[in-house]
């Protein structure tokens, strides 16, 4: 069917929101967070759906820091330069044993890095400050006896209950990624299981007449479906489980099918191609004759101006552009947010930077850019940025080089090197 002329018109009198309107209107709408109980082993990356605290003080018993001998203080208080101190040794604890009795004035035990500190003492002495005196008077090595060469204070060379972490003490927020110290602490304190979001599962169909699949032939006219693959990573990046659903040509009907089956099916759905204003543009036309909820379908952003949401079934529809750096962006705008807020994550979205231009950025705009960039840091310390290359949203080579996005607000005539402008890194350096 062809589109009407009122429909045309309708097309381009779209209403578009800033990045933040559209940002505040999606996450505001996102509420569906379910919970699962996995195996330590398998949380790496996961988000804790449990705030964690320290269900005991750490250390729960007074710890050698040092390998040498558990003393009382006191009886090492008149060493001097050249007075030592002779105290009796009365045996040695091994890491992870506890000894049997109060160590007595005059009595020192070996002691090995991480075991307890005995009852009755208050410091450990460094074996480099202790001498062993039978040795010294004899050349025989007999252990019984040393001489001390260091006063020590009370506690010295012994870390108290509690001075790492103290009982009660929140550790991990909820919504928290599971990385390698959060991964330590959980089993520190005996989390063999733990709460975490369920991974949203997200589907993702390619929209357009010329798309091929990846094993096809080259055709002239044609091009492979890259954006699925694209969005394959990102979803995977933002700690969801992508589904590929096979791409669709410019077929309403078929499509609508396809958008039906997959907004009950899936927690999300993200399509590619056919938002804008050309005459396939199908997903306009969906989005016009549903009946869900459209949030918007035009952002003051570039590239992925055209990009759309809505709520079907209670189910976000993210329909991006087919331009790959534009749906590159829609992805990391609205999807990525959005999956982070479904595990729980109350801040979604990243933290930015500021850096300097390294070269001017001239190009006139009323939107906002996000402008694919590699960042650095200069031997100065200071952290600059460039293009990472073609910066057309249809690039995709860019996506590649970019390590971050920096914003070029709305301007007439672009920006001068040396500018600072704000940088969302995308990813970390190696
Ligand atoms: P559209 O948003 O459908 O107007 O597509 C915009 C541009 O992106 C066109 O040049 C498409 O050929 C291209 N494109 C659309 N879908 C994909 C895809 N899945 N992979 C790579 N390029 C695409
Ligand atoms: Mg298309």
């Amino acid at each position: 069917m062809e589109p009407s002329q009122t429909d045309y018109q309708a097309r381009f009198q779209r209403n578009p929101l800033t990045i933040y309107e559209a940002q505040h209107a999606l996450i505001h709408r996102i509420n569906s967070e379910s919970v699962e109980v996995i195996p330590l082993e398998q949380a790496y990356m996961r988000r804790t759906a449990q705030a964690i605290r320290a269900n005991m003080p750490v250390p729960h018993f007074q710890r050698s820091m040092m390998d040498g001998f558990a003393v009382k203080a006191e009886d090492t208080r008149n060493v001097k330069q050249d007075i030592a101190a002779q105290l009796q040794v009365v045996g040695s604890i091994a890491c992870g044993d506890v000894w049997k009795r109060p160590v007595e004035t005059g009595e020192a035990v070996r002691i090995m890095t991480g075991a307890q500190l005995p009852e009755g003492a208050d410091a450990v002495i460094k074996l480099e400050a202790t001498s062993d005196l039978q040795r010294r008077t004899t050349g025989q090595s007999v252990d019984d006896r040393i001489l001390v060469h260091q006063a020590v204070s009370i506690g010295e060379n012994v870390n108290a209950i509690g001075t790492e972490m103290v009982e009660g003490q929140l550790l991990i927020e909820k919504g928290s990624r599971l990385e390698a110290g959060e991964m330590a602490l959980l089993a520190m304190f005996g989390y063999e299981y733990v709460h975490v979001y369920t991974k949203p599962r997200v589907a993702i169909i390619s929209t357009g007449h010329e798309l091929l699949s990846i094993s096809a032939d080259i055709e002239a006219g044609k091009i492979r479906n890259s954006n699925s693959y694209m969005l394959l990573a990102q979803i995977q990046e933002a700690g969801g489980t992508p589904y590929l659903l096979p791409h669709v040509a410019d077929d309403q009907h078929q499509l609508t099918q396809l958008l039906q089956e997959a907004l009950q099916e899936y927690d999300a759905v993200i399509t590619t191609g056919g938002v804008s204003v050309g005459d396939h543009d199908i997903l306009y036309d969906f989005t016009q004759n549903w009946d869900g909820e459209l949030l918007f379908n035009k952002v003051q952003m570039r590239p992925g101006s055209p990009s759309t949401v809505g709520f079907l079934h209670g189910k976000p529809l993210f329909a991006l552009s087919g331009n790959p750096s534009a749906c590159f962006v829609g992805c990391e705008m609205f999807v990525r947010p959005a999956l982070l807020r479904m595990q729980g994550v109350s801040e979604p979205y990243r933290t930015p930077l500021r850096g300097k231009l390294e070269e001017s950025y001239h190009v006139s705009d009323t939107f906002v850019r996000f402008v694919r960039g590699v960042m650095r840091t200069q031997e100065d310390g200071a952290v600059v940025v460039r293009p990472a290359g073609v910066d057309m949203s249809s690039a995709t080579i860019s996506i590649m080089k970019a390590n971050c996005l920096f914003v070029v607000l709305p301007s007439p005539s672009g920006l001068k090197k040396g500018t600072i402008v704000d940088i969302v890194p995308l990813r970390l350096f190696n």
